[in-house]
Parts: structure tokens; sequence; C-alpha cells
């Protein structure tokens, strides 16, 4: 029998820790435990209606058929009105993520490095890794409220470096990059004519501080920045996967190239549901921001009342990151991975390891839950952090 052995390239890859422990605790739901799940990073609210019924009337009317490989013409021409580009400058994408995978396709050779700060999203390291790139993880700790410094990012350039990657608000520690610190940034990569930026912006709309655009505070990078946003966490419409990336033109084109040959471009009916919900009703932006800012406080009060907890308090997106390095001492755990194993099974709470983040000794728990989701999962694990702590000390 032949055996079935990976490409080099995709070797070290596996489905997202998210992922996993999103099934493991929905496998123990279904075995009848009592699980409260704080994992994946989903806005619990719905789809907003007329969103959902101009779905409906594109599929009547019709809209059924290939779109065009980088988007329809209608939903381009309103993202790139509201980017301030021409629609040359905005590929539509199956979800943002697909935007990371085409620029990483579209641009990476082998050899190639592509600078993250630390935590960063899972899933960058590994579709850098995917296209034959090499990441370059730059831990930056809430000493350092989670953000690059001008000179970790100067240390950090070779004349391999490709693109910088930024999420700002970020996802797992929603801090967000002023514009002063965008600035600073910014003074480095003019010395680097080398290195593009990915702003990863797709947490815009979920910022409890002012959020700064990328290339408002930078312009003079414009011409080698990718903006990445799209619909699925500011209108709750993760299942719908349209996302967009806004950058120079021959870039887009590159990235339409890749698209064309895995997806042949995004879902139609989808797009037009996307396009009511950048045209539609703002209000909801508000009044969902409001939800969740409440959410976080509760959140973080409640992080920082645990023994062997420290929570800081995230600017925007809908994680916390709280540092579980004292619990994981003290607890007798050897790492975070092992304390959020131990959670899972001892209280019945999903969390993700900040290991899958790049930063381990914490952890990420989404507070995009219903709010008696939230409170059960802070009792549990407040009773089962203090027994252990009490009984190993
Ligand atoms: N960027 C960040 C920082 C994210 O958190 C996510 C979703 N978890 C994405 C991109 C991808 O978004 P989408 O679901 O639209 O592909």
């Amino acid at each position: 029998m032949t055996r079935f052995t990976r490409a080099t390239r995709i070797s070290a890859i596996e489905i997202s820790e998210i992922m996993q422990l999103t099934e493991k605790a929905a496998g123990l739901k279904v075995a009848g435990r009592d699980v409260v799940a704080l994992t994946t990073g989903e806005p619990d609210f719905p789809t907003p209606d007329h969103v959902v019924e101009a779905a409906h009337q594109a599929a009547l009317a019709g809209k059924t058929k290939y779109p065009a490989t980088l988007g329809t013409a209608e939903l381009r021409a309103a993202i790139a009105a509201a980017n301030g580009v021409t629609a040359a400058e905005v590929i539509v994408t199956t979800g943002a993520k697909q935007v990371l995978a085409n620029a990483m396709l579209a641009s990476l050779d082998p050899g190639h490095e592509v600078i993250m700060p630390a935590p960063f999203w899972t899933s960058y390291a590994d579709i850098v890794l995917m296209a034959g790139g090499t990441p370059v993880i730059l831990p930056c700790g809430a000493d350092l409220g989670f953000k690059l410094s001008p000179e970790a990012l100067e240390a950090a350039i070779t004349p391999q470096t490709r693109w910088l990657m930024l999420n700002s608000p970020s996802n797992p520690s929603g801090a967000i990059y002023s514009a002063a610190e965008i600035k600073g940034l910014a003074e480095v990569l003019a010395r680097h004519p080398q290195v593009w930026v990915l702003s990863d912006e797709i947490y815009e709309h979920l910022s409890y501080v002012p959020f700064v655009p990328f290339t408002m505070a930078a312009p003079a990078l414009k011409d080698r920045t990718l903006v990445v946003n799209g619909v699925s966490k500011s209108y709750a419409m993760t299942g719908w996967r349209i996302g967009w990336g806004v950058g120079p033109a021959e870039l887009i084109k590159a990235m339409g190239a890749v698209q064309g040959q895995i997806t042949s471009g995004a879902c139609s009916i989808a797009q037009a549901a996307a396009l009511a919900a950048l045209t539609g009703d703002q209000a909801l932006l508000d009044e969902r921001r409001a939800v969740m800012l409440a959410r976080r406080d509760r959140m973080v009060a409640g992080l920082n009342a645990m023994p062997g907890v420290t929570c800081p308090v995230p600017d925007g997106a809908f994680y916390v990151f709280p540092d579980l390095s004292e619990a994981i001492e003290k607890g007798g755990f050897a790492s975070d991975a092992e304390l959020c194993a131990w959670l899972l099974d001892e209280a019945g709470v999903a969390i993700v390891p900040g290991r899958a983040f790049g930063l381990p000794g914490h952890a990420r728990i989404s507070f995009a839950y219903a709010e008696t989701d939230l409170i059960k999962g802070l009792r549990r694990m407040h009773a089962a952090l203090e027994t252990r702590l009490a009984v190993t000390l």
C-alpha cells in the first residue's frame, strides 16, 4: 500500500488549536457534559435581517452565476469609496483569511521572511509556511502593551524580509496601535523599501479607544500597504465568508491571479449581502460595540479577581488575553496548554492557550458569547483555580 506523505511546506501545519478545542468542547457537550466554550472569535449576534433579505433578493434575481474574479462591481465600488481608492485597488475574497493567503502566495519565494509580533492570530504563521515563506516571530509581552517597538522591528529586518504583518485591534490581545506608534514603525520601514505592510483591520469597528487606520498614520507607505478587512466580525457574518484587501493595483492583480485559480471568486450571493451590510444602517455597530464593552469590563474584573491571573484591559476586539504564568507555576502545571486542558476536564471551561498565538503563559478567552455563559465560565474558572492553588501551595 502506498503511504501518503505530506508536502514539506505543510508538514508542520494542523487544524488550528482554536478549532481543535472548539470541536473537543462540542464533542463533550454531545456526550452530555455541561461545557462552557469560550474559544471562538465569532459574534453571538445574528446577521442583521436586512442583510439576510438582500441575499434572498440577490438569489431570486438570478445573481447565481460565477462572479467576477476580483469581486462584483457593486461591492468593489463600495469598498473603494469607503477607502478612498479606485476599484483596481480592491479584491473581494472568501473571508478575510483568503486575503492573507492570496497575498502570501502571490509574493513569497522560499527564503522570504515575514515579521509578525506575537501574540498574533494563529493563522498568520501557518499561512506564511504554506506559501513557502519563513515566519519571524517577535514576542511582545504585556510590558510592551503587546505591541512592536520600532527598535525591535529594525533589529528583525533583513534583506530577505518581505512583509510586516500587523493586526490592530489585535486578536488575541486587543491592542490598538496609536498614530504615534504607527509613525514610529513607519520611520523604520521608510529605510527598508523591500518590506511591505499587511495591516489587518478586521476588528476596526470593535474599538473601545480611537482606532487609527494604518494608511492614515503612514500615508507615505500606502504604495506598499495591503489593508485587510471584512464583514465577519463587525456585521456578525462569519459564515458568509466575505473579506477584502485594499492595496496597490499590481499586488491586487497578482492576488487575483491566485484567487482565480483557487476559488474563481467569492460567493455572489454573499457579496450582495456584504454590500447591504456596508451600505445599510450602521447604527448596529455602535449598539453591538456597547454590548461588547460591558462584557469586556466584566471579564477583566472577573479574571483579575482570580488567584494567579493578571488580565490587562484590551482596547479592542472581543478577547481578553490574561497572563496565567503565576497560576501555571503555583498550580504545578507544565504549560499554558496543560492548564487549559485541565480547566476543560476539571471545570468544563474551554479557553485557548497562548502558545497558539505565539505567546505561551497566557490564554485567549473570547467574550463574544452570551452574558450567562461568560458568568458561568468565570465562576467555574475561579472556583477551580482557587481549589488547585490552595492545594498545591
Ligand atoms: N484576521 C483576524 C485577526 C481574525 O481574527 C480573523 C478571524 N478569526 C480573520 C482575519 C479572518 O476572518 P474571516 O473569518 O473573514 O476569514
